[in-house]
């Protein structure tokens, strides 16, 4: 996953011609101490960068054009250390098509109680200033995070780090393309949608490729690259002895290797964030990809399976969000339930294609037969999961609107060996208990397949719905049933109402 580095936020700092030239060279100083300390703070995954403080609808105006031409911006923080009359602000954030983040702060932490003057009271208004800018943001109905705190304080830090990820996840869909190898698994319902409404309302595109196109990539993948790889899988994996060099299902840990090779080239030549397949349309490949994709996922590809695209771009952003936070994120299905009424609990996996990001040790590479698809034996990465905070997350079409769907999870460390279970496998514990937590995922339409992160948060994915303009719907330890399907059903007003 590329550094985030190369991105950036805008710091704007609003004002007005009104104070003098003396105010106004305080207030960029004070905006650009505040700016370099944020670029050097080690929550803040992007460059934040200084922006000259406006003081004109004309300044403001450009600086809006700017940041939505800019290649790099990400998003823009505003800040109205003095008085900032909000009439200015209209033409600029009417244009604005980038991330809203109203910093609430102000320059000085304490009130300097024996010193404190009219000069200091007009230098430091953003206690007002702000609540003029909020106003104009509420009147025009423009969706933001409003952050409130001093600017050095770790916790409004880690809220502008939350922000800022969510930003770089929809920077990133932006002119993104996903690729489906086949179309959807027949009959399905959850997995279809809206790709031209998801285009429109998501920036990335969804196309289709016949699998005979991956099929002539891969075939001209070559020996030397296929056994430079397979050494790769018997360092990284702990290979079953039939799979070693030599053995007896040597030449399937070949034909995986190939697949592989094949499938990375033909996304990095049409530069493809992410892909979907389905074991009904594998016409010319030996195998169904199974640690192909486990692989592709953990360098950053979106996936999901049985043609489930919306699921594919998800895992995508989610992973551009976590790039450098310590644990993983995965395709996920909701597989199987523990009803033991002590101790309840769903293991979730899929047929083979689970990101070997949220290993928590080396995985096992073996291979065994797949009941479904009627291809050869596929090779796969074998591993648990470890227990901890966790949650799922799902898009879905409700045909007048998209939904992200979130479940908090505890994870739990797995007891049991199961020797006959041949695939990754993670247990967990939906919030807030098994019966309520299903039954509202249920109640909202959520999908079995799923992102699984062990390292973003509610917050993370509820950034990502207001910059996104979509419903969210939050499974925690506080739902209620009763309350939720209030929610579900006032939420389905106002989406009737809403159209933008
Ligand atoms: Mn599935």
């Amino acid at each position: 996953m590329k550094n985030l580095k190369e991105l950036e936020v805008w710091f704007v700092t609003g004002s007005q011609h009104l104070y003098g030239e003396e105010v106004l060279k305080k207030v960029a100083e004070h905006s650009q101490e505040i700016t370099s300390s944020m670029d050097a703070a080690k929550q803040i995954p992007v460059r934040v960068i200084f922006k000259p403080v406006v003081k004109s609808p004309e300044e403001i105006y450009q600086v809006c054009l700017d940041a939505n031409t800019s290649k790099n911006c990400i998003g823009i923080i505003a800040w109205m250390h003095t008085f900032s009359p909000a009439k200015m602000w209209i033409g600029g954030l009417k244009i604005l098509q980038k991330p809203l983040l109203h910093l609430h702060t102000q320059f000085n932490r304490d009130i300097p109680w024996s010193e404190i003057d009219m000069n200091f009271m007009n230098l430091n208004q953003s206690a007002h200033g702000d609540r003029e800018f909020g106003f104009m943001m509420s009147r025009m109905r423009k969706r933001r995070k409003v952050v409130v705190g001093y600017w050095q304080d770790e916790k409004v830090l880690d809220k502008i780090d939350v922000w800022a990820r969510a930003a770089a996840g929809w920077h990133d869909w932006q002119e993104a393309k996903f690729v489906r190898f086949g179309d959807n698994m027949r009959y399905v319902a959850v997995t279809e949608g809206d790709k031209v409404e998801a285009e429109l309302k998501f920036g990335y595109s969804v196309n289709t490729h016949g699998i005979g196109d991956l099929v002539k990539v891969i075939n001209e993948v070559s020996d030397a690259e296929i056994d430079k790889l397979c050494k790769i899988y018997a360092n990284e994996y702990k290979l079953v002895d039939s799979l070693k060099k030599g053995a007896t299902k040597y030449s399937s840990l070949r034909e995986a290797a190939k697949i592989e090779i094949g499938l990375r080239n033909f996304l990095q030549q049409n530069n493809f964030k992410g892909f979907t397949d389905t074991f009904e349309d594998l016409h010319g490949l030996v195998q169904l990809p199974g640690i192909a994709v486990q692989r592709l996922m953990n360098e950053g590809y979106g996936f999901g399976a049985e043609g489930d695209w919306k699921t594919a771009a998800l895992v995508r952003a989610m992973k551009v969000m976590a790039t450098g936070l310590k644990g993983g994120n995965s395709f996920m299905e909701d597989y199987t339930y523990h009803f033991d009424p002590d101790n309840p609990m769903v293991l979730g996996a899929h047929m083979l294609e689970i990101c070997e990001s949220i290993a928590d040790h080396k995985p096992f590479c073996e291979i065994h037969p797949l009941g479904i698809g009627g291809k050869a034996d596929p090779v796969r990465l074998v591993f648990n999961v470890t227990g901890g905070a966790a949650l799922n997350a799902s898009v879905i079409d409700m045909g007048n609107r998209f939904r992200l769907l979130v479940n908090k999870v505890e994870a739990v460390k797995p007891k049991h060996a199961l020797p006959n279970l041949p695939v990754a496998r993670v247990l967990w514990k939906p919030l807030p208990d098994m019966q309520t937590g299903c039954a509202a995922w249920i109640l909202a339409g959520g999908a079995h397949h799923t992102c699984y992160s062990q390292n973003l948060t509610a917050e993370h994915l509820e950034d990502f719905a207001d910059i996104a303009g979509v419903e969210y719907v939050l499974i925690d330890k506080k739902t209620d049933i009763y309350q939720f399907k209030n929610e579900l059903r006032w939420n389905e007003v106002y989406y009737q109402l809403h159209k933008s």
